[in-house]
């Protein structure tokens, strides 16, 4: 498709209207120019198509039969970058079949706080892994022709008011935290595609923010797809396509077509401007257009026993004392509680998949001997049941083994609205309490998106977190439950005790139409591990059925520059009986920092498979990023000259080796030295040490009474020593020389000439 001619013979009108959705989800068409319209369909973790005439972006209305794949929140447990491209291959087969261009994934907003009504979708807490597994996503879905939309650029990280608030966010933690996802995924992973968020990011509504839709994602990062909207997002058509937003989804019924014709007519929009969207929407089309599959049928059976294998990968064990699990056929067991039935394995709104087939737990229970069932609870309604409640102790004190089934009601987390609390339904910790009462083998197996708290945690044996586990969940429970599964999911992100301890707790939601993020980078265990705080299982924590042991850990230099690549590897051995799934976790901290930065952040993580006393080495490569922070002052990535510390841990909170290592910055801050200046900042430096000591050292000993004056009293010899006075100074501005010590005019001119020699050598 030659897309600049194509665009040069079309109308401003066609224009202008191709910059817009034709309905709901798909491109429009330019029949006499031979441009055919394209279908669009969510995403991200199975396809919601639907047929135009019942057309919604909520997940109201049905769309054809799919594969629901294990949701975000699980899939992101896996810390598997092949796993994301098994999950994007398998889609992209099936977005080929149904004759989808683009697929509305992933979502990769980082959480920040366990309340987001759309956790359930996003992948996690760290900018790192989210990034690294939606860069893994995107590459395989896009080897078939078949482009991602990553969204929601950016920002978005509550559903309360989403389509108006402003995200306040400074400079440095939208570089660190909240754009790093997106950023990683498009520079290794070029998506074809951006979905701009709703809301506004320090006043600026996404969908018209140049800075961000242009100037960091083009022009810094190299994007080179099109930008759309989220559904409804437009708020002033032009500005938007100015500042870099090329599809408006769906359409405005024309109304925002003929604002942009207007502004091309009065000049306020330059027509250049509306080629270049246009372009850039043919171009992604043509991609998919020239490489469209003959293929019209995908296999539903063998797609729903991927989901299968795809569910057991993402699991985490958070609990087996005394190794209860795994279960044993032989077993008297019981299953209590709805949710083994009827699995919650998907959230709400627009990633609703209209599945294929469900397997729960109960379902393929007879395969694994004598497992009685009681309902437990019901989960349409929270309120106890006496009679549910009595059945289920029964059942319980007639079984060796107890595994109650909860987990949020669908109607407790969702697209569109955020959970005021972190609890499960009343109804069914009672139940637990009451079950593990009368059992002491009691596991609890959770069906949720986000955090719950766990009041019971003490009374139970085993926590089996399931997520929204896609719709073959039951099975991949039950396999993981009986061992023919070792569990290898790690949690991407930390269970807080209770939900007060969150850093976000005291600002999330906002005040009406701003949330400001005043907890900074200190997001999830980057606040948690600073502090030392308790939590009830961190960051990258999960059990396995086996145990592995680390050592020989290994890194290529003991001091490098920051433009260097440093190797670091590890070996790993499994020391238990069983094959399993371990994930190493590479954490880099920097403890000499003059910048506030978190204890340690992930900056590299390898899932690796071994058998029974295998053992084998994992590599990482660390580059500068590793090592820097944003630093405002230049607006960009910097490393602080200095030591750091490599290490290689099961979790954020459980470093296992570790290895210093002394990195040199390249790059010099901007430093501008004046009368104001204090004396620790310019003696911080050689050459102030050189220039300015004697300054200093001539103002301390003027706090200081003379040793031998007859006249200086005991208690003014106390008052102040020597170290105090030096400690004084430090914090002294040079023109204090004036206030303490004798100054005169002739000493202002040289400290000038002090100050302009140490500045013009910067
Ligand atoms: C959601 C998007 C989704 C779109 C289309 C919006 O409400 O925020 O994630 O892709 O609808 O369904």
């Amino acid at each position: 498709m030659d897309v600049k001619k194509i665009v040069s013979q079309m109308t401003l009108e066609e224009k202008a209207g191709l910059c817009s959705g034709l309905d709901f989800w798909h491109t429009k068409s330019v029949e006499r120019l031979g441009v055919p319209s394209v279908m669009v369909s969510d995403g991200p973790h199975g396809l919601r198509k639907q047929k135009d005439e019942i057309a919604d972006h909520l997940g109201v209305n049905d769309s054809i039969k799919a594969v629901c794949f294990p949701t975000g929140c699980a899939t992101a447990a896996s810390f598997d970058r092949n796993l994301l491209s098994r999950l994007g291959a398998v889609l992209s087969e099936e977005c080929q079949a149904e004759k989808l261009g683009v697929i509305l994934g992933p979502a990769i907003n980082i959480k920040r706080s366990p309340l987001c009504g759309r956790n359930f979708e996003y992948l996690s807490e760290d900018p790192y892994l989210a990034g690294e597994l939606a860069a893994s996503y995107t590459t395989a879905v896009q080897e078939k022709h078949v482009g991602v939309s990553l969204k929601h650029f950016a920002a978005n990280n509550q559903e309360h008011r989403r389509m108006s608030s402003s995200s306040d966010v400074d400079e440095r933690t939208l570089r660190e935290i909240y754009l790093t996802p997106f950023e990683i995924a498009v520079k290794k992973a070029k998506p074809w595609t951006v979905m701009c968020s709703y809301n506004r990011i320090n006043d600026v509504f996404s969908a018209e923010n140049k800075w961000l839709l242009t100037d960091v994602l083009r022009k810094e990062w190299g994007f080179d797809g099109y930008v759309m909207t989220d559904w409804g997002a437009v708020v002033d058509r032009v500005k938007g396509l100015k500042a870099g937003l090329d599809l408006e989804m769906p359409g405005s019924d024309g109304v925002n077509d003929k604002k942009i014709v207007e502004a091309v007519k009065d000049k306020t929009l330059d027509e250049h401007i509306l080629d270049q969207a246009c372009e850039r929407i043919l171009e992604i089309n043509a991609r998919y257009l020239e490489n469209v599959t003959s293929e019209s049928t995908w296999d539903k059976a063998a797609h729903h026993q991927l989901s299968e294998q795809f569910a057991e990968e993402c699991m985490v064990l958070l609990k087996n004392d005394n190794n209860i699990l795994p279960l044993d056929t032989s077993m008297k067991v019981a299953f209590i509680g709805e949710f083994a039935e009827k699995p919650r394995f998907q959230g709400g709104g627009s990633s609703h998949i209209n599945c294929t087939q469900i397997t729960s737990a109960l379902s393929v229970a007879a395969e694994y001997g004598d497992i009685k069932y009681a309902r437990g609870f019901s989960i349409e309604d929270d309120e106890m049941s006496f009679v549910l409640m009595h059945e289920a102790v029964e059942a319980a004190k007639k079984a060796q083994v107890a595994v109650v089934f909860a987990g949020l009601p669908d109607s407790y987390e969702s697209e569109g609205y955020d959970r005021t609390h972190m609890r499960l339904p009343e109804c069914q910790n009672r139940l637990i309490e009451a079950v593990a009462a009368v059992n002491p083998n009691t596991i609890v197996v959770l069906h949720n998106g986000s955090p719950v708290e766990m009041p019971w945690i003490q009374s139970v044996r085993g926590v089996l977190e399931a997520y929204l586990s896609g719709q073959a969940s039951g099975q991949a429970v039950v396999r993981i439950l009986y061992g023919d599964v070792n569990p290898s999911g790690r949690l991407a992100e930390t269970f807080p005790l209770k939900l007060e301890d969150n850093p976000s707790y005291l600002f999330f939601g906002g005040n009406k139409e701003r949330t400001e993020y005043r907890e900074g980078v200190f997001v999830g265990y980057r606040y948690y591990d600073k502090k030392k705080m308790d939590v009830l299982f961190p960051f990258g924590y999960g059990l396995s059925y086996t145990t592995f042991e680390y050592d020989n850990l290994l890194v290529s230099t003991d001091e490098a520059d920051d433009t260097d690549t440093i190797t670091v590897s590890v070996d790993v051995t499994n020391t238990g009986s069983r094959a399993g799934k371990e994930v190493v976790q590479l954490y880099v901290s920097d403890p000499e920092s003059t910048e506030i930065r978190p204890l340690r952040e992930l900056r590299g993580f390898e899932k690796i498979f071994l058998e029974p006393g295998e053992k084998k080495t994992v590599k990482f490569l660390l580059d500068k990023r590793a090592f820097a922070y944003y630093e405002t002052k230049i607006h960009d990535w910097y490393v602080e000259s200095g030591e750091f510390i490599i290490q290689i841990g099961r979790s954020s909170r459980d470093i296992l080796l570790e290895k210093k290592v002394i990195v040199h910055s390249s790059v010099r801050l901007p430093v501008h030295y004046d009368m104001n200046s204090i004396f620790m900042d310019i003696l911080s430096e050689e050459k102030g040490r050189v220039l300015l000591d004697e300054y200093m050292q001539s103002l301390i000993t003027t706090f200081i009474p003379p040793e031998d004056s007859d006249n200086t009293s005991a208690s003014a010899k106390e008052a102040i020593s020597t170290d105090m006075s030096t400690a004084m100074t430090n914090y002294m501005p040079l023109r204090a020389i004036f206030s303490f010590s004798d100054g005169s005019s002739a000493l202002a001119e040289k400290l000038q000439g002090v100050l302009d020699k140490l500045n013009d050598e910067q």
